[in-house]
């Protein structure tokens, strides 16, 4: 086992023209190589702003965030970038796929930025819409694909560069019941079986309780943080 995130004492303000708002207001939270976690809580709680520092996508004003053992408040742009695409894979509620590209290209972009050859991109993105069950579309546009397809795209364009974590934010927000639940159990599959570690925000709890893990944020702070099954009981 080893630590993937680590964080202590983190703090968030942003600043509005009403003012200062402090949205996290001091997150402790460690968790291991291979957990499966689910972060719950009401809108407005901090999540998202929680996601988008872990993902490094945004700064903590304060606190100290260790991913994959490396300390990201000492590191430049580059390296926090760097570290960023190697170690983690990102899900959005909306997929945030190119609506102009074909599947192939959507899943290949991490590759462009990591600099790997036209040739091996393409190689690589139809073995990942393989392993998401999309193979005879990769010259789709994401337009001719239903919505749970579209995020099984997006799943795959994730996992291409071989992310130690993947971050999910309402990854099944946009999605019918039966759908969501396919999605799911393709991220029970990518931490069962490939080991990968997942950290995703969802409101249902039908959804959460595909996790090992349950934290709940209120008011910019952790207020439970269990065993999903436990909380669940706790819950009814
Ligand atoms: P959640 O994802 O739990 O719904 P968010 O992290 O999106 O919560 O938002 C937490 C709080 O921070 C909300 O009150 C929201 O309005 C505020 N907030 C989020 N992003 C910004 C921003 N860029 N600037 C100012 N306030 C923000
Ligand atoms: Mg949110």
């Amino acid at each position: 086992m080893s630590e993937v995130i680590q964080i202590t004492h983190l703090t968030k303000n942003y600043y509005t023209d009403a003012g200062e708002v402090c949205v996290l207001k001091g997150v402790d939270i460690t968790i291991q190589s291979g957990e499966f976690v689910a972060i719950m809580g009401p809108s407005g709680s901090g999540k998202s702003t929680f996601m988008n520092i872990l993902g490094c996508l945004d700064k903590a004003t304060s606190g100290e965030y260790f991913l994959n053992q490396t300390n990201t408040t000492s590191l430049s742009k580059n390296d926090l970038a760097t570290l960023r695409n190697t170690v983690i894979g990102f899900v959005f509620q909306g997929f945030n796929l190119l609506p102009r590209k074909s599947l192939i290209d959507n899943v290949a972009l991490p590759l462009v930025y990591a600099g790997v050859s036209l040739h091996e991109r393409r190689e690589r993105a139809k073995m990942m819409l393989k392993s998401v069950g999309l193979e005879p579309f990769g010259t789709y546009l994401p337009t001719h694909i239903s919505g749970g397809q579209q995020q099984r795209v997006a799943i795959a364009r994730a996992l291409v560069n071989h992310p130690k974590l993947i971050l999910a934010d309402e990854p099944t927000g946009n999605l019918d019941t039966k759908t969501s639940q396919e999605i799911m159990q393709l991220f029970s599959d990518l931490n069962e079986k490939e080991g990968i570690t997942v950290v995703l925000v969802t409101h249902e709890p039908d959804i959460a309780e595909y996790a090992k893990r349950l934290v709940n944020f209120v008011d910019g702070k952790i207020q439970h943080d269990g065993p999903t099954t436990r909380m669940m009981e706790k819950a009814q």
